[in-house]
């Protein structure tokens, strides 16, 4: 059987490499970061996320480890209800738990952390690949999963464009039982009387809560020394008057590990192969926030694959066969996301009232 190296350990390379693991296929993972880095704050999963992650993790850790949202209800800045949605399935769970959960299935003499690909070139159809330690290596098959900025997919793709997107997000996680039992399993978003800027709230566990704030960035400036002091400041500064629930919130949150979140897009979907080289999650194809999909489709991304290298005898039509099956719900997805970037930018008096957080295919 041939030989995968899995470039990027984040959820999509992790979930290769446990559908992989499942089919006794030979792989090793080579991931960046120091094992122990577990970066990020939460992650949204609709009904097909879960299902997929069915087929590889214990799903009962996974329920320990998060929680299921029941209804979205939608807020004006001062408190006053806008909409309200039953929400089916829909989970919640930090992004460090997860990526854990997903390496547990990893032995681990097929994982090399601290290892930062630095693709060369190709020969004979195959990709050379060298590694910042100047290491290099052959594989028959290379998935790349490094990401939305993929190194390899810019280094072969040199003309694609990456614009960033009107909105940027800031995200924190914090200790907060009381408010924890306070939003139960409702997933709460208030919007700005004007638009373009909103505050979201879920809850992670008993005791912890992830709240977000998306901002328009050509409305609402953030200082770019991106420290503490500076994100609470901007917290302040944009919420400090909204509803008690969310004005509390912000006062009451460290801001140690709040993250200010650019996001960026493609301009233009590259293919999601060249030679013997598959992209799969961010690196195929970067999602905004909004569709709330990045997770599921990476999970799909990799699922689809490793059915169609074991079914398929020809590597180039098992990676043709991946595209055509994964691209069109990729499309939908961007097009919904876009739709939801322009409600987010709507006044109050014109948004519509059926609205979900996720987009559907
Ligand atoms: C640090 C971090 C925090 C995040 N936090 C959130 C969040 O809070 N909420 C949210 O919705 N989404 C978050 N995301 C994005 C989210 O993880 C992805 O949208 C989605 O899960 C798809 O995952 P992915 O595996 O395709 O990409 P990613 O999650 O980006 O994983 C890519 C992996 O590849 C590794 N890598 C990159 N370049 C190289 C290289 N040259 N050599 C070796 N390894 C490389 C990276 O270290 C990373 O582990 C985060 C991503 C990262 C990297």
């Amino acid at each position: 059987m041939d030989t995968v190296a899995i470039i990027g350990a984040g959820v999509s390379g992790l979930s290769m490499a446990n559908y992989l693991e499942k089919n006794n296929i030979a792989y090793h993972i080579y991931e960046r970061r120091q094992k122990d880095d577990l970066k990020g704050h939460g992650f949204i999963l609709p009904k097909e996320g879960i299902e997929n992650l069915s087929n590889i993790i214990n799903i009962e850790e996974l329920y320990s480890r998060g929680s299921f949202l029941k209804k979205y209800i939608h807020y004006a800045q001062n408190g006053e209800i806008l909409s309200e949605k039953d929400l089916e399935d829909v989970f919640v769970i930090s992004r460090s738990a997860l990526i854990e959960i997903l390496s547990q299935n990893i032995p681990a003499d097929k994982i090399s952390y601290t290892k930062t690909l630095a693709l060369s070139g190709f020969s004979d159809g195959k990709a050379n690949l060298q590694f910042e330690d100047n290491t290099t290596l052959e594989a028959d098959i290379v998935i790349a999963s490094d990401g939305s900025r993929s190194r390899i997919r810019r280094k072969i793709f040199q003309d694609e464009v990456m614009k960033a997107v009107l909105e940027n997000e800031v995200v924190n996680i914090i200790e907060n039982a009381e408010i924890a039992n306070q939003i139960e399993t409702n997933f709460l978003k208030f919007h700005h009387n004007d638009g373009g800027l909103t505050f979201g709230i879920l809850k992670l566990s008993s005791t912890k809560i992830l709240w977000y704030c998306q901002f328009d960035i050509t409305k609402f400036f953030i200082n770019e020394d991106y420290t503490p002091d500076c994100i609470r400041q901007f917290m302040v500064d944009h919420f400090g008057d909204w509803n008690p629930l969310v004005s509390s919130i912000i006062n009451q949150s460290s801001y140690e590990n709040a993250h200010i979140w650019r996001v960026y897009e493609l301009e233009k979907l590259n293919p999601f192969y060249h030679e013997n080289i598959a992209f799969i999650g961010d690196a195929a194809h970067p999602l905004i926030p909004f569709t709330s999909q990045g997770v599921t489709s990476a999970l799909k991304d990799s699922y689809t694959l490793t059915q169609l290298i074991l079914e398929e005898k020809d590597l180039q039509e098992a990676f043709r066969k991946y595209e055509s099956e994964r691209r069109p719900e990729i499309e939908t997805h961007i097009k919904n996301g876009r739709i939801l970037l322009n409600q987010f930018l709507l006044p109050l008096d014109q948004q519509p009232k059926d609205t979900l957080p996720i987009s559907y295919k």
